[in-house]
């Protein structure tokens, strides 16, 4: 048995069997052409072109029918590199002015646009990259096209792969393959993205490995944990079965919970929102039954490169998350850089003490010409959908009137420019400073809706670093203290008739948001696929009951009682779940 470790990028458990897909080191064809035979080679390579479009352009079609059109969509990178002037007539060119055969002169094209790619400064320009040789590969095939693609034998097939091209990802057979393990990638590679929409459990980034296996070996691929097992012996593979086998249970439960509106037995309504990062994950919330976005993480978009991110970029995503989600209110966290998260753009000091210094809504005020595009995308980008602004890490209430002052100067430029943009945007505030949570009766009239950032405001108020394990024993939720803080916004919100949600993680905890109901919360927004579970043990418990609950814990003292009563009163229900 041997044992891999790489990042888990879409969630179930795979056991199969080791299907090696190496791309075959192709010797390509190379021959110098006569004269007369130059017209004739380059009619062929017109002709591979436009089978190869037809190719991408029915499979795009298949994909967005099979799984949605933002999976289509990925197929549009490919359509441009096919209508792209450099490898058309670069390609002619060569094989008119060197004379040789069209595979020869495509890899000198593909050479050159490859280096362009490979010296971009991150992610998204690998990614490129993979789309460029993916569609090369095809042309290739299409020169010759009697050649036919090998098709899989056998069921429960675990793919293992250096990467898969988005082509090869998407020709995957669900009815033969149960998992995907590959050697490099990231979350937004587009074989992660399109592993989690055919959900196939899938870990990417473990390191070299295919030199180790053999075809047909046992393999396990568990996409939560990211651990791929080989040979495993035979207890481990019982404890997958059976962890497998929970899921599936869990899966076809989750089926029935989704369209189920989250409410107490006697109806008291909480809205159930999700937390994301990528605008792909849009189509996971819908999944799960999340009737919004509570949190949309922005950060990515800037992190992993060494320039920022246009203010046009950043309006295609936005308005992606808005598009996908229709009808439903998306809530946009403005630039959360700094703390643990340090883009190179920005040019950051080493600081003492980051989570203290320079983060966030700091950031976004020294440097306003960062904050004004991220603004203005955002106020153009909810033409298409229910956008909401949120800012992170206010402790001032200067600091939420700068923003207003800032909303207004991206909205004149906006009308200067002549862009679209919606006028009315409802702006809200991360509550995850003490002195905000303290303050909050003179924030409300400022804002549209407060959201409490309970990660931080437990690090914060407890003075325990979130990712410190030595203090991790005073990260509580539940100290009265980070109690008291949560019912006074809740309270002060009401008071200014705001919507109060919750995003931080205890959001997710079944028993948590049971108390957090009974303290009044109007929505809470989590991980996905944590909705289902949560929504399961809220139908069962009554309002009145949380209210029993919560007018209990005046009598207690620590967190661990607290903790403890919640586990204990509501046992039943958790226990069922
Ligand atoms: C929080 O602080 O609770 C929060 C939701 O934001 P993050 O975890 O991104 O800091
Ligand atoms: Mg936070």
């Amino acid at each position: 048995m041997k044992t891999y470790h790489g990042l888990g990028v879409s969630p179930g458990i795979a056991i199969g069997r080791v299907c090696r897909w190496q791309r075959a080191p192709k010797s390509l064809p190379s021959y110098r052409l006569r004269p007369e035979d130059v017209e004739a080679e380059v009619a062929r390579f017109e002709k591979a072109l436009s089978r190869t479009e037809e190719e991408v352009a029915r499979l795009q079609d298949e994909i967005s029918k099979k799984i949605g059109p933002e999976y289509g969509e990925i197929f549009s990178v490919h359509r441009v590199f096919l209508q792209d002037k450099i490898l058309r007539e670069k390609t002619v060119e060569i094989i008119r002015r060197e004379r040789i055969n069209a595979e020869s002169a495509l890899e000198t094209v593909l050479k050159k646009l490859g280096e362009l790619f490979q010296r971009g400064p991150d992610d998204f320009f690998k990614d490129r990259r993979r789309d460029l040789l993916d569609i090369v590969e095809r042309i290739i095939t299409n020169l010759e096209p009697t050649g036919t693609r090998p098709s899989l034998p056998g069921k429960n097939q675990v793919i293992v792969a250096a990467d898969l091209s988005p082509s090869q990802t998407a020709s995957i057979d669900r009815r033969q393959v149960v998992g995907l393990a590959m050697e490099i990638g990231s979350p937004t590679s587009h074989a992660a993205i399109m592993a989690r929409a055919l959900e196939l459990p899938a870990v990417v980034g473990i390191g070299h490995i295919l030199n180790d296996l053999k075809d047909r070996e046992t393999i396990i691929v568990d996409g939560e944990t990211g651990e791929v097992i080989i040979q495993p012996e035979k207890e481990v593979l019982a404890a997958y079965r059976e962890k497998r086998g929970r899921l599936k249970q869990w899966q076809k439960r989750l089926k029935t919970i989704v369209g189920l509106p989250s409410e107490t037995a006697d109806g008291h309504r909480v809205a159930l929102l999700a937390n994301i990062e990528f605008p792909e994950e849009a189509a996971t919330v819908k999944k799960y039954g999340g009737e919004g976005i509570g949190l949309y993480r922005t950060e990515y978009l800037y992190l992993n490169r060494k320039d920022l991110p246009s203010e046009e970029e950043q309006y295609q995503a936005y308005r992606k998350v808005a598009e996908l989600m229709e009808e439903k209110s998306v809530i946009i966290r403005t630039l959360d850089l700094g703390g643990d998260k340090f883009p190179e753009s920005f040019g950051f000091g080493k600081e003492r003490n980051p989570f203290l210094g320079w983060r966030a809504i700091r950031i976004c005020l020294a440097r306003e010409e960062i904050f004004i595009d991220q603004i203005k995308a955002i106020l153009r980008a909810s033409v298409h959908g229910h956008l909401k602004i949120m800012v992170p890490m206010v402790t001032t209430v200067e600091e939420v009137e700068q923003v207003h002052r800032i909303l207004e100067k991206s909205r004149q430029q906006l009308r200067k420019e002549g862009k679209e943009f919606a006028e009315k945007i409802p702006l809200g505030i991360l509550v995850e400073v003490p002195a905000a949570a303290i303050l909050c009766e003179k924030l409300g009239p400022l804002v549209d809706f407060f959201s409490i950032g309970t990660n931080d405001l437990i690090q914060y108020t407890l003075a325990a670093d979130r990712g410190n394990e030595r203090v991790s024993h005073l990260y509580q939720p539940c100290h009265p203290a980070i109690i008291s803080l949560i019912e006074r916004v809740i309270q002060a919100g009401h008071h200014h008739r705001l919507k109060v949600s919750l995003c931080g993680e205890m959001a997710a905890s079944p028993e948590l948001a049971c108390l957090l109901i009974g303290l009044g919360i109007d929505q809470l927004s989590m991980a996905p696929g944590a909705i289902p579970r949560v929504k399961e043990v809220i139908r069962r418990v009554t309002w009145e009951r949380l209210q029993r609950i919560r007018e209990q814990l005046s009598e207690f003292s620590t967190h661990a009682q607290i903790y403890d009563f919640l586990k204990k009163s509501l046992s039943d229900v958790l226990a069922e779940s």
